[in-house]
């Protein structure tokens, strides 16, 4: 099968379109998707351009948010069958462990994700097929495309985002960061009947997106986005902080817009540490939140996106075929092209 691996030339890495062997079905609940569409995240973009990321390196085949059709099945497979079409949730999970005995699926001990190293080598979904297992398969009702199911899995973590925290009717949420995430956890935002969802981006385009898709107020990153916070909630900040970009300056503006005993959900990661002032977090008595994955939130996300609660058409910026992945990752890689989502048609 044609596949899209990381390789190592003169010691950069970059995207080779190889014929690489077919994946096997080596458990009888194992099930081959063929790929119709996969999402680049984020993580595959810094953890691909980040010479010293262990979690994309050469020699794995990228790709955790993708759709497809079942073209082989297991002998023990009962959940989907061949022809039927499916998102993937990239998270292979155990089951067992304490964590899944407590229904804790994002938290697994024993998680593993496709297409990343970062809990143990696994390919993933930028080929023509994969195999995975059934418990990863979601059915996709005729209405989705397999572009908008290779959404489901940025939409499910959104949800799971909002999941994690108590939202009260009437509070002020802002997301930072308009990316895929940021613009997804703005419209799972608001579904839970919040007051206000605040977008901050630096990208005017990206915030007239936001703003098309329902966002309340936008405001440009660099802006003084705190003090506008502050002034549109009398000083006292917003109710809830969710940060989707992942660096320093932007957990610092979370904490300083975020009101006393105010939550702050971390879910942007782009650098592996960042140094936050303490004293603003005890005094204000914050809470910090972490979340990571989605738990069962795949089915939801697919009701979203088909009942047209989640709109993900609209964040498709950019596709490729496969054969252009690494021109996929440069169109994403540079903010001139104010990419989005960047979607590969294998
Ligand atoms: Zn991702
Ligand atoms: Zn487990």
């Amino acid at each position: 099968m044609k596949a899209a691996l990381i390789r190592e030339v003169e010691s950069v890495k970059k995207i080779r379109i190889e014929e690489a062997q077919l994946p096997e079905l080596s458990s009888e609940h194992h099930v081959m998707v063929n790929i119709g569409a996969v999402g680049i995240c984020g993580s595959d973009l810094h953890g691909f351009y980040d010479p010293k990321s262990m979690a994309r390196i050469p020699g794995l085949i990228m790709g955790h948010e993708a759709a497809g059709v079942v073209t082989e099945v297991g002998a023990a497979v009962t959940r989907v069958k061949v022809g039927d079409r499916v998102a993937v949730d990239p998270q292979v999970i155990c089951g067992e462990c304490a964590q899944c005995k407590k229904g804790y699926y994002s938290v697994c001990d024993n998680k593993k994700i496709i297409g990343s190293n970062l809990k143990g080598f696994m390919n993933g979904c930028m080929a023509e097929f994969a195999v995975v297992t059934e418990k990863q398969c979601f059915l996709l009702p005729e209405s989705l495309s397999l572009e908008e199911g290779a959404m489901v899995e940025p939409v499910s973590n959104a949800i799971h985002v909002l999941n994690r925290v108590k939202v009260n009717m009437g509070d002020t949420i802002v997301v930072i960061g308009a990316g895929t995430l940021g613009l997804c956890i703005m419209q799972a935002a608001k579904l839970t009947g919040t007051g206000r969802v605040i977008v901050t981006d630096l990208s005017e385009k990206k915030l007239a997106l936001a703003k098309a898709l329902g966002a309340d107020i936008v405001i440009k990153a660099d802006e003084d986005p705190v003090a506008r916070i502050l002034s549109l909630t009398d000083g006292l900040g917003a109710d809830i902080v969710i940060e989707a970009v992942g660096i320093g300056a932007t957990y610092k503006q979370a904490i300083a817009m975020v009101r006393k005993r105010g939550s702050i959900m971390f879910f942007g990661a782009t650098h592996k540490e960042v140094s936050l002032e303490l004293i603003p977090i005890l005094h204000k008595e914050l809470h910090l939140i972490g979340c990571t994955g989605a738990e069962t939130e795949c089915p939801v996300a697919i009701d979203f996106i088909a009942s047209g609660k989640i709109n993900v058409k609209p964040l498709i910026s950019h596709r490729f075929t496969l054969d252009d992945t690494q021109e996929a990752f440069e169109t994403m890689a540079n903010p001139e092209n104010d990419a989005v989502k960047v979607m590969l048609i294998p």
